[in-house]
């Protein structure tokens, strides 16, 4: 399985930077782990090929990119964008977003080709196929009802938190997999603004230590969705306190699994 993080801060020079403001993940160059970024800074190929989208929540951050992609695609299509969310995402979308005041409601649209968008509603804790790809939904713990996943393609799986805070039901179905290859954790801000984590319901270090304590199976351990403004203190808290091998996700860069 190949994972792509795309990019959503700029250096000084105009190139991406590895602070991550927004999330998209491509998995195997097709289906896209929420839109965070998509429409900015998806690549040209990107384009052609991502017509699903799995939503973890509906969270700006994680689907900032949604709107604009549907929209520069819109007259391209020749099949629709598929939307895989929750009937929650889904009604936050319609209501708050594709509502014609923020932007125009592209499932009630056609171009000459048909639909441009079309919503494929998953429970929490349910399973559904993409391609050659299986996604078990699992309910995390964030401010919002929010799913973190596991995705096999057969060959591999992963687990994915999207955002969470604590959470033993997540470790619950992590441990059952025990052939799991790695498991993504966020840890959005760091240890001194742990108050703000607990009301938003995210991770610190510190609290990420304890969690990993209910890690029972042999998976690489990956850091995401760190805060922009915080990447480096949450780095140094990190290796710090973790007490075992990590990797930080960096964009661009392709991961195999
Ligand atoms: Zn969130």
């Amino acid at each position: 399985m190949k994972l792509k993080l795309l990019p959503s801060t700029f250096d000084q020079n105009g190139g991406y930077s590895p602070g991550q403001h927004l999330t998209t993940f491509l998995i195997d160059g097709r289906v896209a782990l929420d839109a965070g970024s998509l429409a900015m800074a998806a690549s040209e190929s990107d384009r052609v090929l991502v017509r699903d989208i799995v939503l973890t929540h509906a969270h700006l951050d994680h689907i900032a990119g949604l709107p604009l992609f549907v929209d520069d695609l819109f007259a391209s299509l020749t099949e629709p964008i598929r939307v895989h969310a929750t009937r929650e995402v889904f009604e936050v979308l319609e209501r708050d977003v594709f509502n014609w005041s923020v932007y125009p409601r592209f499932s009630e649209l056609n171009n000459e080709n048909g639909p441009v968008l079309e919503y494929r509603l998953f429970t929490l804790g349910s399973e559904f196929s993409i391609g050659h790809l299986n996604f078990r939904s699992i309910p995390v713990d964030h401010k919002v009802p929010s799913s973190g996943f596991i995705i096999d393609d057969g060959n591999a799986a992963i687990a994915f938190s999207g955002d969470t805070s604590s959470s033993s039901a997540f470790w619950e179905k992590v441990n059952e997999r025990d052939d799991l290859k790695a498991v993504l954790i966020e840890c959005a801000f760091p240890d001194r603004m742990s108050a703000l984590a607990e009301a938003s319901h995210h991770l610190t270090p510190a609290i990420l230590r304890a969690q990993l304590d209910l890690l029972k199976i042999d998976a690489e351990v990956c850091v995401i969705n760190i805060k922009p403004m915080y990447r480096d203190e949450v780095i140094n808290e990190l290796a710090e306190t973790i007490g075992r091998g990590f990797e930080i996700i960096e964009p661009i860069r392709e991961y195999h699994f």
